[in-house]
Formats: structure tokens, C-alpha cells, sequence
């Protein structure tokens, strides 16, 4: 059960080794997608340094566009692979489909259920049987409440290592890709025990918005925060606007260990 009346203390979710729910604030970084070898192990390498204690990289990607790139798909999770054997740092990528998930097993310490696969609950059901943490990512139509029955979904087949990320919400605003929703990080810490992290590169869209939304979402209580970070935004295969060249990922680190200090 989500509910906090059944479990008063924080859940502490363990990712190869990176616990989520305590006191230190793990950040994952990574490019949106996987695009080579060679790109994702610079990445990493850089992130690392940095400071991240894990690693993102999408290799099913849900583009709205079917012209737009797909991902590279298993062999990006080769990759990942890769990339995790020369860092050390545990991987996270997105499942699309139940298909996947013998893959996902094999190669990802983290499993993300992208947000427009949050109300997929066959997914949600088969992700209950998984031996493998979850990373849930709110819908950008979905309520609060209804982020967590998917989380129920998924607990209710006997999986209860979930982290929930809130990643934005549609709104009227155009500015802005998305509208971070800070209320919902201590709305949710109230009502589940659950870690809550937060995605302020899919948040606001843009990458001068990621080190506010970042800083907002910590001071709020947030658990954890995944950034996307490329070496090359220009190029990026997908979300290059709001990707951080690792210059950027290592000031913004800078900032957020100040702030971590203080709250
Ligand atoms: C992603 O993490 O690259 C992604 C597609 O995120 P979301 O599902 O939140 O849009
Ligand atoms: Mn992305």
C-alpha cells in the first residue's frame, strides 16, 4: 500500500546501491535517448563526475511523433550496459511495453514507467511481478490520487520498490513545456511513504529553467531529481532544449549541494 497510515516511515528504495528516501539527495543525469557507445559513455563519465549517483538514458522512446527518432532500443540498453561497467554508476531507462520487460530485467537497475504509460495497467500489473525498482512518473493529465492507484497497480502484484517523479503537468501556460507542480511534492509526502523525485528537464522544456526548478524542488522536499544532460544539445536525437551540456550539470550540482546544505 502507498498510504502512509500503513508505513509512518519514509520507505528507503535501494537502486544498485543508491538509496532514495534519506537524507542525501541522489541526482540522475543522462542524454534523453541513448545514441552510441561512445556518447553515452562520455556522458556518464562526465555526470559522474559531477556528482550524479545514477544514469538516464531512454532506448524506447514514446515520441509523439511516429517520424521523430524511436530509440535504438535493445542495443542502447547494451550500452547502458556499458556505460554502467566503466562508471559504476546504476542505469535507469523506460519500458514501453510488457515485451520489454525480461530485457529490462537483464540490463536496468531502474525501471521508468514513462508518463504516458502511467494508466497503461497491464504494464502497471506485469511491473507488480518484477524484482526490480520502479520509477513512476506522474501522467501530464493525471491527478495526484490517480498516480498513486497506478502505484497501488503496481504493488498490489507484490513489487513495492517504487519512486514516484513528478514531472509536470499540462496547463494553459505555453511558456513553458510543461508546469512543474511543486504542491504535488508535499502534497504526496504527506499521503505515501514512497520517495518522490522530480524531472525539471521535461518540467519546464527549456534548459535555463532546470537549475530554478531543480532548486524549488529540493527546498520542497523532493527526494531525488533527474536531469537530462547531453554533450551535444544541438544534435540531441530528442529533447536538446532542455538537456544541459555537463558544464551546466556541474554548476547546477554546484548550486544544489549548497541548497542541500541549508534545507
Ligand atoms: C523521458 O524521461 O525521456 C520522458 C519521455 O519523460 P516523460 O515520460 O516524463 O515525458
Ligand atoms: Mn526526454
Amino acid at each position: 500500500k502507498t498510504n502512509r497510515k500503513f508505513h509512518p516511515d519514509n520507505s528507503i528504495i535501494d537502486v544498485g546501491g543508491v538509496k532514495f528516501g534519506e537524507s542525501h539527495i541522489p541526482v540522475i543525469a543522462g542524454p534523453c535517448s541513448v545514441e552510441s557507445e561512445e556518447q553515452i559513455i562520455e556522458i556518464a563519465r562526465s555526470v559522474k563526475a559531477s556528482g550524479a549517483s545514477l544514469m538516464r538514458g531512454g532506448a524506447f522512446k514514446p515520441r509523439t511523433s511516429p517520424y521523430s527518432f524511436q530509440g535504438l532500443k535493445a542495443g542502447a540498453l547494451i550500452y547502458l550496459g556499458k556505460a554502467r561497467e566503466a562508471t559504476g554508476l546504476p542505469v535507469v531507462s523506460e519500458i514501453t511495453n510488457i515485451s520489454q520487460i525480461e530485457m529490462m530485467e537483464e540490463y536496468v537497475d531502474l525501471i521508468q514507467v514513462g508518463a504516458r504509460n502511467m494508466q497503461n495497467f497491464e504494464l502497471m500489473k506485469a511491473l507488480g511481478h518484477v524484482r526490480k525498482p520502479i520509477l513512476l512518473k506522474r501522467g501530464f493529465s493525471n491527478t495526484i490520487e490517480e498516480l498513486l492507484m497506478s502505484a497501488e497497480y503496481i504493488m498490489s502484484g507484490g513489487n513495492e520498490d517504487i519512486i514516484l517523479c513528478e514531472r509536470g503537468i499540462r496547463t494553459f501556460e505555453t511558456s513553458t513545456r510543461n508546469t512543474l507542480d511543486i504542491s504535488a511534492i508535499p502534497v504526496l509526502k504527506k499521503l505515501t511513504h514512497l520517495p518522490v523525485i522530480v524531472d525539471p528537464s521535461h518540467a519546464g522544456g527549456r534548459n535555463d529553467l532546470v537549475e530554478p526548478l531543480a532548486m524549488a524542488s529540493i527546498a520542497a522536499g523532493a527526494d531525488g531529481l533527474i536531469i537530462e544532460v547531453h554533450n551535444d544539445p544541438a544534435h540531441a536525437l530528442s529533447d536538446g532544449p532542455q538537456s544541459l551540456t555537463p558544464e551546466q550539470f556541474s554548476d547546477v550540482m554546484k548550486k544544489l549541494d549548497h541548497l542541500a546544505r541549508a534545507v
